[in-house]
């Protein structure tokens, strides 16, 4: 049994580091493993007990229900699988029996809602490319469907009562994760510029430096990490303790149109900020600008906590 399960992971392995070397990883992941575990944190703790209970259920129709909860302990099982749940999206982009039907939207099958038989990975369902220019280059309406799109289709399954539990639980997964894409504002926008007249993906084509010896990296993993990197989901609980709590007016806005905009304004102030400037750089990161975006992401990661708990306390209720 290990022995499969070894195999199995080294597979990923290598077909991860294949996909590395020509390109096609991506682009887009939003939050790092880390900041979706901690918005699950934020957001396991703000459930009701009844919704909870249905949530708990829901989870263990995942494929990967098993893996989550290995070699955890009883009380903290259905937290920790809740937290893990958040990451699968970005989990099946590096699992082998998952089908990579690229990072735009591609036919019919791009927005079909059919559970867990459905192999591929939706890439673009991650984001949502709100175009932005500052000097004036043509702007392309974002593509449908998208991480906006997809959420009022997953939240709307998870309100009928008539859905299987089976779609509502491959749904939930997908909002779990969703509802923190959308607050990374490099997943709500992609600036186009004369240079980069095909935009530059949510910040994937810019570069930049952290320090003299960190050089060269993505502005958008640059905002993934910025809470951190651990995979241990002992620190996300605890990083989800130390947030500074969100304002109940902010948390109570339940629309997720609002929530992209609020991104996309707050990746135009704090993200595209000097001394990122207008195009594929690398640019410096002085500590002013990384202090201003940790405080942005510290924030946008406790309002998506809260608001996916208001979610579905209401779906679900
Ligand atoms: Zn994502």
């Amino acid at each position: 049994m290990l022995g499969i399960r070894r195999l199995v992971r080294y597979m990923k392995c290598i077909v991860c580091s294949f996909l590395v070397m020509i390109g096609l990883t991506t682009e887009v992941s939003a939050w790092n493993d880390f900041g979706h575990m901690t918005i699950g944190a934020i957001a396991y703790d703000h459930l009701t007990p009844k919704v909870r209970t249905h949530v708990d259920a829901l989870l263990r129709l995942n494929p990967s229900y098993q893996e989550w909860v290995a070699g955890i302990a009883e009380q903290d099982k259905r937290k920790v699988a809740f937290m893990k749940a958040a990451t699968w999206p970005d989990m099946i982009k590096i699992d082998v029996r998952y089908i990579n039907d690229g990072n735009l939207p591609n036919g019919p099958d791009a927005g079909r809602n059919i559970g867990y038989d459905d192999k591929l990975m939706h890439r673009y369902w991650h984001f949502i490319d709100n175009p932005y220019s500052s000097d004036g280059t043509a702007l392309p309406a974002p593509d449908i469907p998208n991480a906006q799109t997809q959420i009022v289709t997953f939240r709307e399954t998870l309100r009928d009562s008539g859905a299987s539990e089976e779609l509502r639980s491959y749904d939930l997964v997908w909002l779990l994760h969703l509802v923190g894409d959308v607050h990374q504002p490099l997943h709500a926008i992609t600036r186009f510029s004369q240079k980069q007249p095909n935009g530059d993906k949510g910040g994937n084509d810019v570069r930049v430096c952290t320090t003299a010896t960190d050089c060269g990296g993505k502005l958008h993993r640059f905002w993934d990490d910025l809470l951190g990197t651990s995979e241990d989901y002992r620190a996300a609980m605890a990083q989800a303790k130390t947030l500074a709590p969100v304002e109940p007016k902010l948390a109570a806005i339940s629309d997720e149109a609002i929530w992209v905009q609020e991104s996309f304004r707050a990746a135009k102030q704090a993200a595209y900020a000097t001394p990122v400037g207008p195009d594929e750089g690398p640019y410096n990161l002085n500590e002013t600008y990384k202090a201003a975006a940790r405080e942005v992401a510290e924030r946008r990661i406790a309002l998506a906590g809260i608001r996916l708990a208001h979610l579905l306390n209401e779906a679900l209720n």
